[in-house]
């Protein structure tokens, strides 16, 4: 290890910044998160610094770098455009014994500026010794997406509670073990999801109760439409942690692949020619488990509350105090939109969007189709392959032209995808010769043109 990771306590740390252009800038940006006091030097400053002048975040010396500027300083920064410069005063600089950095000349520098992630107080710092700055932004990309935004909030909360965790437990494994209880946990969530008062509660409560089980959860996760890339950073999260995975027919194979390896599965969807669990049943199951302590994940298709009777599943945990989060995902409508190039809203075509059900009750569908047809309006049903029939006939005798524009789309955001456009009077046939399958979505209104000249 040739270069020694340390945090310097920026509290009385004097900085000197050579140069103002913007990579300088980039630099004074990040010095100035810090209380650290920073003095820049240069002929001329370009518009970020002189913005972080007039906001007194930096003190400026309009004019060429000279020996006694580094007297007050204890790190400093070169960014001039002068290589010969730069070089100079790196070594007066290593002479003095001072830390120096020259921006983007690893040999000149005394330290290297490790890529961060901020979540202060807690902060990753990571360095590939000068080697591979590609591989090092690519690991920093991949680390963002997986800690947690809201991370700060669940330092600050273990901060606190650290002498009360401290005075309960004498025995440092004790402690270790509580804090690896509390983060697995849903205190960890709760805080995550920017509940601290909740999750202050529960983490006193657990410190008054240490024997007993961990409180379970669940959570509501929206897989959205398919395509796993369009999963929420939340999502994936929750599906790592889960001990459970009650899951519907929705839910594709590879969305299941991302589960924590070890959780149980259980398929709560339709099978062949059976009918699928009943709701209430699934309610049951979720209750049932959390208050076993596991960690649920209702996996959803799509938007949990969009047609997933979600809502029918968070009352009951109410019901039951069972703590859940809820996690919004990609709503079919959404996604078959973007991915079949239809766009649901366009200033020429649509100026409202009306998302419904075609689902066939007794044989027929019992919505306000004067509502419905309405001029510069998309329609999109949900559940409405069965109905296809019954809806174009609505639409028609309620006053629709039999020639607007209709698409079905088959599968939307998968390998499976299938766009089938027709109007109202030929789509049942084109949808027959396509044998289009379920899921599927209907869209019906002019946007339907543009599928022909939008391609994703
Ligand atoms: N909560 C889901 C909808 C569940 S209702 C969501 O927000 O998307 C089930 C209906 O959604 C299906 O009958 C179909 O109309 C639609 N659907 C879901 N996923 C789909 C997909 N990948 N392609 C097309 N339609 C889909």
């Amino acid at each position: 290890m040739q270069y020694f990771p340390i945090f310097l306590d920026a509290q009385q740390l004097q900085c000197l910044v050579i140069g103002a252009g913007e990579v300088a800038a980039r630099k004074v940006e990040l010095l100035c998160k810090t209380p650290a006091t920073i003095h820049v030097v240069a002929p001329e400053a370009c518009d970020t610094i002189k913005q972080l002048v007039a906001d007194n975040k930096v003190q400026f010396s309009q004019r060429e770098f000279n020996e006694t500027d580094l007297e007050a300083a204890q790190i400093v920064f070169v960014a001039t455009n002068n290589s010969t410069l730069n070089a100079q005063i790196s070594a007066i600089a290593k002479a003095q014994n001072i830390l120096v950095n020259v921006v983007d000349n690893t040999p000149l520098c005394s330290f290297i500026t490790p890529s961060i992630i901020d979540r202060t107080p807690l902060i990753v710092a990571m360095s590939s010794s000068g080697t591979a700055p590609v591989l090092l932004r690519y690991l920093r990309q991949k680390l963002e997406a997986l800690i947690p935004a809201n991370l700060s909030i669940l330092a600050s909360l273990s901060e606190k509670f650290r002498d009360r965790v401290k005075a309960t437990f004498s025995n440092v494994n004790q402690r270790r073990h509580f804090w690896e209880q509390v983060l697995e946990s849903d205190i960890a969530e709760t805080a995550l999801a920017g509940k601290v008062e909740q999750a202050e509660q529960a983490l006193a409560h657990r410190l008054a109760h240490p024997d007993e089980v961990p409180a379970g959860a669940v959570y509501l996760v929206g897989a959205g439409p398919g395509d796993p890339e369009l999963l929420t950073f939340k999502a994936i999260r929750y599906m790592q942690k889960a001990d459970l995975v009650v899951y519907d027919r929705l839910v594709s194979k590879e969305i299941l692949e991302l589960v924590r390896r070890d959780a149980e599965k259980i398929y709560v969807g339709k099978k062949a020619s059976l009918h699928s669990v009943p709701q209430a049943q699934i309610n049951q199951l979720l209750v049932k488990a959390a208050k076993e302590g596991k960690r649920v994940v209702r996996l959803k298709g799509g938007d949990p509350y969009i047609f997933g009777r979600g809502g029918e599943e968070v009352q009951e945990l109410i019901e039951h105090d069972i703590p859940f989060h809820v996690v919004p995902g990609i709503t079919a409508a959404s996604g078959a939109s973007t991915y079949a190039g239809i766009p649901l809203t366009h200033r020429d075509h649509a100026q409202s969007v009306v998302f419904s059900t075609g689902h066939l009750q007794d044989g027929s569908i019992n919505l306000d189709w004067p509502a419905l047809v309405q001029k510069n309006q998309t329609l999109v049903f949900y559940m409405g392959l069965t109905g296809l029939g019954i809806i174009c006939q609505q639409l028609i005798a309620h006053g629709m032209s039999a020639d607007m524009d209709i698409a079905l789309v088959q599968s939307a955001t998968t390998p499976q995808q299938k766009v089938v456009t027709g109007t109202l009077a030929t789509i049942q046939d084109n949808v027959a010769k396509a044998n289009i399958q379920p899921p599927a979505l209907i869209i019906v209104g002019t946007v339907v043109s543009l599928h022909s000249v939008i391609t994703t």
